[in-house]
């Protein structure tokens, strides 16, 4: 009998296989979440034949430039409140 760990093996090399063979023809978009219920603020396209992730939107360049954006926001903003006080 096999043990978890090279059932798993086995698995993810199959899947490996699948997804490099796949045309990634249907798919779908997801909201992506660190956990269940943490929406991750972005989307991702995942192929529905394979599992495989294609794209992320925004992908993780605009991702970076959206989080430098908000945390130059929010400094700005906390800079502002302290410089009133
Ligand atoms: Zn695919």
């Amino acid at each position: 009998m096999k043990d978890y760990k090279q059932l798993k093996k086995d698995f993810e090399a199959k899947v490996t296989k699948l997804q490099k063979a796949c045309k990634h023809t249907k798919f779908e978009w997801y909201d992506y979440c660190y956990r269940v219920g943490a929406y991750a603020g972005y989307q991702i396209k995942i192929c529905l034949c394979c599992n495989k992730e294609l794209t992320q939107k925004p992908t993780r360049e605009e991702r970076k430039e959206i989080r430098r954006k908000w945390l130059d926001d929010n400094m700005s903003n906390k800079l502002k409140k302290m410089c009133k006080k």
